[in-house]
């Protein structure tokens, strides 16, 4: 199949490479020029992508991101033609995918939301779980891309509706790693081995994925970022509007958010967002 793929971020990049491992024929736009991907060719636009595409498929940083390569000056909207399906795996906000679909439907274009989880090594081993809002037909013909990245689709319903239960899903993750964290933090205050915590946690009904993915991470004090700081920040953000604009309280939430804000003065936006940890132990009078 021939696929633009714009944005060769942590994810993008390994996304684009494992299409062209698969036999597919990309071509990757990025917004910094140095970004390259073996195999594939380079565009100079979205719309120089896009052009001789069947899909086109997106996964840049937020709402404002996926607005700019589809719909500005030298945008995908250019290169639009009938029957050609945009996927967008980017994690954004639900209703503005809603105004992207309208937009493009009436180009005879469909939208696919196809948000990620799996992270960068889920990236990497094309081990992702695809969480796809869009028809049954669009969703059959992209299984031969969606196998090439992952290890799974998840079907949850019309366009929208992927990014919805992403944004639900990342609201638990942002959750489970606070509570890991505070659990952490206090346990060390009381003199816990942190090793003793974790033997303890991965044996129990507590265990969870989110957590035996981070505490290697944790464990050595190794903040680069799998999942930066500020894109789940933006996460929580989306969540928070996206609650308001359907009157939905989410309360500790909101308290999370305050964490994330100050994580964010103390300048560890591109850190990963387990470094929220070190907020709490600087507070707790913890060293590393
Ligand atoms: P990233 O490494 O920060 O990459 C972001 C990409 O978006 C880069 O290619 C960046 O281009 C591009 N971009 C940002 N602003 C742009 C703009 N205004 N116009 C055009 N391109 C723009 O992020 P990532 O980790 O790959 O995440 C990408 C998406 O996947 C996000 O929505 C994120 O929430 C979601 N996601 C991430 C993970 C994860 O674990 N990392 C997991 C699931 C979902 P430059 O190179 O020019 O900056």
């Amino acid at each position: 199949m021939r696929i633009a793929f714009l944005g060769l971020g942590i994810m993008g990049r390994p996304m684009a490479s494992n299409l062209v491992k698969a036999g597919h024929e990309v071509c990757v736009w990025n917004r910094s020029a140095r970004q390259h991907v073996d195999g594939a060719k380079t565009a100079v636009s979205p719309a120089d992508a896009a052009r001789e595409c069947e899909v086109v498929w997106t996964c840049v940083s937020d709402t404002a991101a996926v607005e700019r390569v589809m719909f500005g000056a030298d945008g995908v909207e250019q290169s639009l033609h009938e029957g050609m399906i945009v996927v967008d795996s980017s994690t954004i906000s639900p209703s503005a995918t809603a105004k992207f679909a309208e937009r493009i439907a009436s180009k005879g274009v469909q939208w696919v939301d196809a948000p990620v989880t799996g992270s960068k090594i889920g990236a990497e081993n094309a081990q992702l779980i695809f969480i796809a809002g869009g028809t049954p037909e669009a969703i059959e013909f992209l299984q031969p891309l969606f196998k090439s990245m992952g290890k799974m689709v998840i079907h949850v319903g019309s366009t929208g509706k992927g990014q919805s239960a992403k944004i639900c899903m990342n609201l638990q993750i942002a959750m489970i790693y606070e509570g890991f964290a505070e659990g952490m933090v206090l346990a060390r205050k009381l003199g816990v081995d942190p090793a003793k915590m974790v033997e303890l946690i991965q044996a129990s009904m507590i265990r969870s994925g989110v957590v035996d993915y981070k505490i290697p991470f944790v464990m050595r004090h190794d903040y680069s970022p799998n999942f930066p700081l500020r894109l789940m920040h933006k996460d929580i953000h989306l969540l928070l509007d996206t609650a308001k604009e359907n009157r939905v309280k989410l309360p500790a939430l909101e308290t999370v958010d305050e964490i994330y804000e100050l994580s964010s003065e103390e300048g560890w936006d591109d850190l990963d967002y387990a470094a929220t940890i070190q907020l709490l132990e600087k507070w707790a009078g913890l060293s590393k």
